[in-house]
């Protein structure tokens, strides 16, 4: 059987179109197909091969990180597909080789090619979705941002679980970006002890966002944002009853650009990002000037774990932790979007505020009745901590608290309260120092979510 498609191309730091689309077309009785994307690539280069058909989205291969002879490729039948890409059918009709130029240094060529083979793939065993969670209400700890080799990660999706469940998370969010091959094994590796969160994460020319609890695949490619907008597909995760999040806004070329982007479709921001440093600090300066202009963003956390078990990608040093009426995916999504939320890198928090009759938690809005009282309490603190009330984004008071296994009790009063927001702050505090406010990122060990106050 004759290539369906064999071209070469060209990019360069001069190419304007954001994609570059190879249409082929696919006779009746294909089995098989197999794309593959060549190009020689000396440094920053960043193109990444999709594959869709008459019926949709195919799948997706990257590799970001890799120099020298780069070759993608997505192979694909009933059954069976290679890493990122969409196990079934293959449609007799028009189907589109995909590029997406995100950004190139260099001027390179490219080699597009489409095999086609009458014959089944080697189909792998099928997957059967097990029991994601239970019906238990609680506050629950998990990740809600993580990779797996079917985008740029390297741990497999059996890895990334077995992971989870290691280092104690009740629910993980996976995250590949732009695509949704890893679903199916995902869902059959959960039970009710392990939720997991169907999801990917857009990874656009200008930003990355991750899309929370998606049934479907959504178009992420929004960089011909005439057509299909950062608001467009933010829309269509909401419709699919899904949660939106903006990814560490300050990551230099990976930081958030769309200024385009309606805030009031965000629903969730990462406000620690454990590979980012010291733009830990911007991010919460950003979350602040959303919220005093009256957004009700939640503060998350993200590991963006590209390896499970190692270094600072590993899971289980940094958690959000989530009041949800159930360890079920659709509940942890709405805890998160109620904002009753909080970081942590070790202690567990209880927060509230009253004035008057009036209480609230976490998410919630207090009337306010001349004074207000903020009530916290810490478990689990193993080290020296200052804690540090902020409010409407600026300092409001600290206390100085010491290590302790069992609960500590704090109370912090406001004299004179205005309509916005009190959050908490909580930083290791540093021996070296005692000067200073201490909220240096790398000292971080529990950030709440805000209590509003009307
Ligand atoms: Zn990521």
């Amino acid at each position: 059987m004759p290539n369906l498609l064999e071209i070469t191309g060209t990019v360069s730091p001069e190419t304007t179109a954001a994609y570059l689309r190879h249409s082929f077309n696919v006779p009746e009785g294909i089995k098989q197909l197999r794309v593959s994307l060549r190009y020689e690539k000396p440094g920053i280069c960043q193109l990444y091969l999709s594959v869709f058909g008459p019926n949709g989205y195919r799948g997706s291969r990257m590799l970001p990180g890799a120099v020298g002879l780069i070759e993608e490729v997505l192979e694909f039948g009933e059954g069976f597909g290679t890493l990122g890409a969409i196990a079934g059918e293959i449609e007799a009709g028009n189907w589109i080789a995909f590029l997406d130029l995100e950004r190139t240094a260099y001027t390179v060529d490219y080699t597009l090619t489409v095999e086609a083979s009458l014959e089944d793939g080697l189909k792998s065993e099928p997957f059967f979705a097990t029991e994601n969670g239970n019906d238990a209400p609680g506050w629950y700890r998990g990740e809600l941002h993580s990779h797996t080799h079917h985008s740029d990660g390297h741990s497999s999706t059996a890895e990334l679980v077995a992971a989870a469940r290691r280092y104690g998370l009740d629910f993980l969010a996976l995250t590949d970006h732009f695509t949704t091959a890893a679903w199916a094994e995902l869902h059959s590796l959960s039970d009710e002890k392990l939720c997991v969160i169907t999801s990917l994460e857009m990874t656009g020319h200008r930003g990355h966002a991750n899309f929370h609890g998606l049934q479907d695949w959504i178009n992420p490619f929004v960089d011909e944002f005439e057509t299909w907008s950062i608001n467009d597909a933010a829309r269509a995760v909401r419709d699919q009853g899904g949660l939106v999040c903006v990814n560490h806004p300050f990551a230099l070329d990976l930081g958030w650009r769309y200024h385009e982007f309606d805030w009031n479709l965000c629903d969730a921001i990462e406000i620690y990002h454990h590979l980012e440093g010291s733009s830990n600090t911007a991010m919460l300066t950003l979350w602040d000037g959303l919220l005093r202009a009256g957004h009700r963003i939640t503060g998350v956390a993200g590991t963006d774990s590209h390896d499970a078990v190692k270094g600072r990608h590993r899971l289980g040093q940094v958690f959000t932790v989530v009041n949800s009426s159930a360890l079920r995916s659709e509940a942890i999504l709405k805890g998160v979007r109620a904002g009753c939320a909080y970081v942590t890198l070790g202690p567990t928090l209880n927060f509230w505020a009253t004035s008057g009759a009036s209480t609230a938690g976490m998410g919630e809005e207090l009337e306010v009745n001349q004074t207000v009282t903020l009530e916290a309490r810490i478990s689990k603190l193993q080290f020296p901590a200052r804690v540090i009330v902020m409010k409407n984004g600026f300092y409001h008071a600290h206390q100085d608290i010491a290590a302790s296994e069992t609960e500590i009790k704090l109370e912090f009063g406001d004299q004179n309260p205005q309509a916005g927001y009190y959050r908490l702050e909580v930083f290791a505090k540093d021996a070296q120092r005692q000067d200073g406010v201490g909220r240096e990122w790398q000292n971080t060990l529990l950030l709440s979510n805000p209590i509003y106050v009307r």
